[in-house]
């Protein structure tokens, strides 16, 4: 027997419709950004089964390819990575810029890969040190965003996390690993179409929407 009213499953089904929609939205959205069909996506580098060499390694939908002698799938997932946002009470922001292709020369937000067996904090702890030298502390996430990254001739899909980090400014900063130069810049002056990679990009032009309060997290 049915306790579902009418008015209810008129709700219900304009929920479900609603997910429906949303998730036909998300799949558009990753199709566009990750294109299968390009050269670069992993689905046409791939070409051979990486377990018995075949050939027939065949496209199975636009995130997987399957070969057709052994039976491997492979999933093209997207892999984690981290982006640092450290605020000064005075609203400056520290900024990189990067060393290295992609969108070598352009401003970037400290961060890199997660390894794999590592938390997300723990890459942000990491990254911080090995590419500015700077200790900093992940105080809260703020934000997630998916990029497409092109590395040796290979889309690599990420899904980039931003955390709100503290840190003591005194302490001594070098530009290392993968970053040319640091610059604390006043956030307000901050462009983000300098910033090369489109995930920064679009995080950069939320944080500067947020009041500096909310960043600080002292409302
Ligand atoms: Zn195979």
């Amino acid at each position: 027997m049915s306790i579902v009213t009418g008015e209810t499953q008129k709700k219900v089904t304009t929920a479900a419709h609603v997910t429906s929609e949303l998730r036909k939205f998300a799949f558009h959205l990753y199709r566009h950004t990750m294109d299968h069909t390009s050269s670069t996506s992993p689905l046409s580098v791939f070409r051979y089964c990486p377990r018995c060499g075949s050939t027939q390694f065949v496209t199975h939908n636009f995130k997987s390819k399957r070969c057709e002698q052994c039976g491997f799938e492979y999933y093209f997932n997207a892999a984690a990575a981290i982006a640092a946002v450290v605020v000064t009470a005075d609203g400056y922001l520290l900024t990189a810029r990067r060393s290295r292709e992609p969108a070598q020369g352009t401003l970037d937000l400290p961060g890199g890969f997660v390894d794999a067996g590592e938390t997300l904090e723990q890459a942000v702890v990491r990254e911080l040190r090995e590419e500015t030298g700077l200790s900093v502390t992940p105080r809260r996430w703020l934000l997630s965003l998916p990029n497409r990254y092109v590395y040796s001739g290979l889309a690599v899909a990420t899904v980039d996390s931003f955390f709100l980090c503290d840190t003591d400014t005194s302490q001594p900063m070098h530009a290392q690993d993968d970053v040319s130069q640091l610059q604390w810049l006043k956030l307000e002056e901050v462009r983000p179409e300098e910033f090369g990679l489109d995930s920064i990009r679009q995080a950069v032009t939320r944080i500067k929407e947020m009041p500096l309060s909310q960043l600080l997290d002292k409302q």
